[in-house]
């Protein structure tokens, strides 16, 4: 009896790996070409690393021509969700990171390097397991629950590392005889990798973030088939990464630390093992200490958190890559209306240490990013999220279309167009005052600032109405009658003549146009006055200035 009749007696039914090897040809790519993947459990939440790891490794693949795939890894079915696997897909289409291959919805997948859900892909594990018993590179554990906890409480006790390895893996020295005996008579096992690694020597590892580690070899007995039928995490990846061309694997640091056993996983099963790429996680600061944005205590930490807000996904795309390489920024400084897919990201500029996850700077990205929008594209997607989220906003802004574009388009388009929207959930606070019958409808309290006179204000705001104010006017006339205003009451026409003889002067043009901007609007910080009164019209700056001074 020999390894030979031990895989046979295990695994009677399953196909050879020539199979599988001749099943799922290698890629047809172009030099340099980068396979890689997101690799989620079907949890159903995608967390804002898994997001970071998709635009990075969707990047990557793109700029190499090259394939990005979702695989879903529900092997630990304790952890399955129902949908959970749409709740993921959903999420990347979302952020527009939509896979070349794997997933589309609960049952269908696309691509021919399938199936892309690793319970669907038993046969192949075994047939891989199988491969590994004839080898004598993996063996029946026989050891129970209990006695592998008795194990664990001694190598603890003893203060020595835990696990199966060494004189501790027991099963590994059974005969062959004896295992196939045991299996034979039905007696419940699980499958273990032999490991031929001696944690006295050293492997060198180079990894695409993190650059040159060393590591000692592996040595443990890591269990591959669990008595589900399932693999592990450990096993599963190395025959799908494998079977699927994956070329670099881009995933989280906590992962750095198995590459020893992942590489020897490859060599045993005689795979070319692909380049690694450990990210490090997004950080928070607490209590001054760095922790990793936690899936319990962080609401950030979801990606369904940035449509709730009302955060663009392009600006939280741009955000991430700017986490992802610093030099993103000097970038986009230099290349502000180019499309972020541009930017050619570099592995080997990744920190190797988590960034701080930091919201100010998103919403300063997210400023920009809808800075650039057009006015329609500001209506539509503050539509679609008030729709969701602000059914108020949703009724504002479709009373009269064609004036809420008008209002949207105040300082857009030109060439520094207004940033004052982070968040679809800031437009109602933003524009309402626009709108007639919202804003007496609030109340108008007007915090007047340098001039505060009410008699002055008054005759202010009636001299303007009646000799100056005109709605014909291009700007610049506007301006200049703003300055003779300014003028008539004593104030100088320009900030530096008052600067330079404030003792001539009452304040300055300045001053005049925010008694006529609070008076308008009952607020003194808005968007270019000129074209507010354009866009509210005649009348409606009538009515607003006489109401200001009447009460
Ligand atoms: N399912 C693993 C995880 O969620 C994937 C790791 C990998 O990308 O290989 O951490």
């Amino acid at each position: 009896m020999n390894y030979k009749d031990l895989a046979d007696i295990i695994f009677p039914d399953v196909k050879d790996i020539s199979y599988y090897e001749e099943k799922y040809a290698k890629r047809n790519l172009k030099e340099g070409a980068i396979v890689t993947r997101f690799a989620p459990s079907p949890t159903g939440f995608v967390h804002i690393g898994g997001l970071y790891q998709s635009v990075i490794a969707k990047k990557l693949a793109n700029q190499t021509e090259g394939v990005f795939f979702l695989r879903i890894e529900d092997t630990d079915q304790k952890r399955e969700v129902e949908n959970g696997v749409i709740g993921i897909i959903e999420s990347l289409k979302e952020f527009g990171m939509e896979p070349d291959e794997g997933m589309i919805n609960e049952e269908e997948e696309k691509g021919n390097y399938g199936p892309y859900k690793q319970s669907l892909r038993k046969e192949i594990y075994q047939s891989y397991a199988k491969f590994l018993v004839e080898k004598g590179m993996a063996y029946p554990c026989f050891c129970k629950a209990e006695e592998l906890q008795e194990m664990r409480d001694k190598q603890e006790a003893a203060k020595l590392r835990t696990g199966y390895y060494g004189v501790w893996s027991k099963c590994r020295h059974i005969p062959v005889n004896e295992q196939i005996e045991r299996v034979k008579n039905g007696e419940e096992f699980i499958l273990r990798f032999k490991s031929p690694g001696n944690p006295e020597k050293k492997i060198k590892h180079h990894d695409q973030i993190k650059g040159n580690v060393d590591f000692p070899e592996n040595d443990q007995d890591i269990v591959i088939i669990k008595s589900d039928g399932l693999p592990t995490y450990h096993f599963a990846h190395a025959v799908d990464d494998h079977l699927m061309g994956t070329t670099l694997v881009i995933r989280g640091d906590e992962w750095l630390s198995s590459v020893p056993l992942h590489l020897q996983l490859f060599q045993c099963l005689g795979f070319k093992a692909p380049k690694y790429a450990h990210i490090a996680p997004i950080m928070k600061e607490e209590n001054g200490a760095k922790r990793k944005l936690s899936k319990r205590k962080d609401p950030e930490a979801a990606v369904s958190y940035y449509a709730e807000q009302g955060i663009p996904t392009d600006a939280v795309n741009e955000y991430l890559l700017n986490i992802a390489n610093s030099n993103f920024e000097q970038w986009r400084r230099q290349n502000p209306d180019a499309k972020m897919e541009e930017f050619e990201l570099q592995l080997n500029k990744m920190s190797v240490s988590g960034a701080l996850f930091d919201i100010i700077k998103l919403l300063d990205i997210s400023k920009r990013v809808i800075s650039k929008y057009t006015k329609e594209r500001v209506y539509d997607e503050a539509i679609k999220w008030a729709e969701k989220y602000d059914v108020s906003l949703k009724h504002l802004l479709e009373q009269d279309k064609e004036y809420s574009l008008k209002v949207l388009g105040i300082e857009r388009g030109n060439v520094k167009p207004r940033r004052d929207i982070a968040k679809w959930s800031d437009v109602k606070e933003n524009i309402i005052y626009m709108y007639d019958d919202e804003f007496f409808k609030n109340n108008p309290q007007y915090e007047f600032q340098k001039i505060q006179d009410k008699e002055e204000i008054k005759n202010i705001v009636k001299t303007y109405i009646d000799k100056y104010f005109n709605l014909e006017d291009d700007k610049e006339t506007w301006f200049n009658k703003m300055k003779d205003l300014a003028q008539e009451f004593g104030y100088a026409r320009e900030v530096k003549d008052y600067k330079q003889n404030p003792e001539n002067y009452k304040g300055h043009v300045g001053d005049i146009s925010t008694v006529i901007r609070i008076c308008l609007t009952a607020r003194s910080n808005t968007p270019d006055m000129y074209e507010i009164m354009k866009v509210l019209g005649s009348d409606s700056v009538k009515e607003r200035l006489q109401y200001a001074t009447s009460i």
